[in-house]
């Protein structure tokens, strides 16, 4: 499904305003819906509190100063009244509510009634500033909600001592403009800097990463000098030392395929002009058909047979994705099947091919058959190809530590030192003045150590300058039971 795209920048814009809106949302719902109630509440809370608290100290010397400080600190007027009704002390805290003190004595007796009625404690909402009563500014009065609290506490004479706090709780207008205010500057202050945050960020995280696809897409054209610049931000350095890593790669892939043509023209040119050569000698000059000119173009098309089956393997074996079939192989049988396909050499050029065996007759590992006579052959192939004067190759099986390790030497010129990491990559030959006698692919090794991966194994190289080289490969032996 191919949906239309959106560029990150646009997305984290998008984002950045939808939490901005949600946000700014919930704030002007609050201010203009639930303020009033959160007022209300707090402010009931606070008139409870206080007329428990009043009540709790009311045998206290110091009453008056404990009224006074409860009335300052919760914004609230109180009263307390002994049982004649008189009062014992009060506090008016509120601007508005002087008229407290003229609450007739009718309502005050109403209030201490019905606390004493209602377990203790009454309260009560009302509109105006007092009860049934909107004395004085009747507009305004009626704009107020007020509360009001009555705890009635039994004194020593068998009657009561009421407590009567007071509270307006509706927020007062000048409270109301200054938040809104504060909300106004606050929604175009938080507007700004969430657009302003969510620009640079996007513009931030958008920059590098267009400049790597730009920079992708001439890596895509084959140029493998461009570079992937390093970004501060961790993900986007990762991806550009990635994209670094694969131009390497890419860049020394071609540059192996580049040879690999050379090479492999070179590579079939000689045995192609070698063999119609020696074909058209034989066909004008009849004393010519000679075994040995038939011989040479035997050995030339085998040659260029071998470089197409290389090749061929190769690709085969990244077609198959690198699988194989794993099942009991013995590695004893496996050598001694490869020996012969090189009777004629040992025959006719006096190559001498050595097994010895310091394991077990039957050496069982768990292996994919086909491949494992791929590694022996390439190796055997190549120990052939580059022995020394004796033309020796000596073939050894060891067993140590429950696995079973391959040895392949010769005693050829060795590889050096500073070549030896690079000879099991594709394409890579050490010699590329193309000897006759040493005439390759480069890809032998590359797919001994494809097969050899796939499997697990363990591998590598022993090689010394004019003293020859030991490939091998240890698997581990399946114990007989
Ligand atoms: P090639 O087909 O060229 O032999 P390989 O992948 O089999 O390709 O080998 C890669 C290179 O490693 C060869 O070009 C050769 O230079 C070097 N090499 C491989 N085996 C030996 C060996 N037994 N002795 C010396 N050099 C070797």
């Amino acid at each position: 499904m191919k949906g239309k795209k959106i560029s990150l920048k646009w997305r984290i814009f998008a984002a950045f305003s939808a939490i901005l809106f949600i946000v700014l949302a919930l704030l002007w719902v609050c201010q203009t819906v639930f303020l009033n109630s959160f007022y209300k509440q707090v402010r009931v809370y606070h008139a409870q509190s206080a007329a428990q608290q009043v009540a709790d100290h009311l045998s206290d010397e110091e009453l008056g100063y404990t009224v006074a400080e409860l009335a300052n600190r919760h914004d609230v007027n109180i009263r307390v009244l002994n049982n004649q009704f008189s009062t014992i002390c009060e506090a008016f805290n509120h601007e508005r509510n002087a008229f407290f003190s003229n609450i007739p004595d009718s309502e005050l007796y109403f209030f201490s009634e019905e606390a004493e009625a209602n377990d203790g404690t009454y309260s009560e909402f009302f509109q105006g500033l007092s009860k049934g009563n909107s004395s004085g500014n009747g507009k305004q009065d009626k704009q107020i909600i007020s509360y009001i609290i009555a705890k009635a506490v039994a004194d020593n004479e068998g009657g009561n001592t009421t407590v009567i706090v007071y509270a307006d709780i509706t927020p007062v207008d000048s409270v109301i403009t200054t938040l809104r205010v504060i909300l106004i500057v606050v929604t175009v202050i938080t507007v700004l800097l969430v657009l302003l945050t969510a620009l640079l960020l996007s513009a931030g995280l958008s920059k590098p990463i267009k400049q790597l696809s730009e920079q992708a897409k001439i890596l895509a054209t084959g140029d493998y000098q461009v570079e992937f610049h390093a970004s501060s931000l961790k993900e986007i350095d990762e991806l550009a030392q990635s994209l670094n890593y694969a131009k390497t790669q890419l860049g020394k892939i071609d540059t192996l395929q580049k040879e690999l043509i050379a090479n492999i023209s070179h590579d079939l040119r000689t045995p192609l002009t070698l063999i119609s050569g020696y074909a058209e000698v034989m066909r004008d000059i009849p004393g010519e058909v000679t075994d040995e000119n038939l011989q040479v173009i035997i050995d030339e098309s085998n040659r260029l047979s071998d470089l197409v089956n290389d090749v061929l393997d190769v690709s085969r074996f990244n077609a198959e994705g690198g699988q194989i079939q794993l099942q009991p192989l013995d590695l004893v049988a496996c050598i001694e099947e490869i020996i012969p396909r090189y009777n004629k050499l040992v025959e006719n050029r006096h190559y001498t091919i050595c097994f010895e065996n310091n394991a077990d007759p039957t050496a069982l590992v768990s292996a994919d058959r086909t491949r494992i006579l791929q590694v022996l052959y390439n190796l055997v192939n190549n120990a052939v190809t580059y022995t020394g004067e004796d033309k020796t190759v000596h073939i050894t099986l060891e067993k140590s530590d429950g696995a079973y390790t391959v040895h392949i030497m010769d005693s050829g010129e060795g590889i050096e030192e500073d070549k030896l990491p690079y000879i099991w990559d594709r394409y890579y030959k050490v010699d590329k003045n193309h000897r006759r006698a040493q005439m390759g692919s480069g890809l032998g090794l590359s797919i001994v150590k494809q097969i050899l991966d796939a499997h697990g194994a363990t591998y590598g190289v022993n090689s010394a300058l004019g003293k020859g080289s030991d490939f091998w490969f240890c698997l581990p032996a399946i114990e007989e039971s």
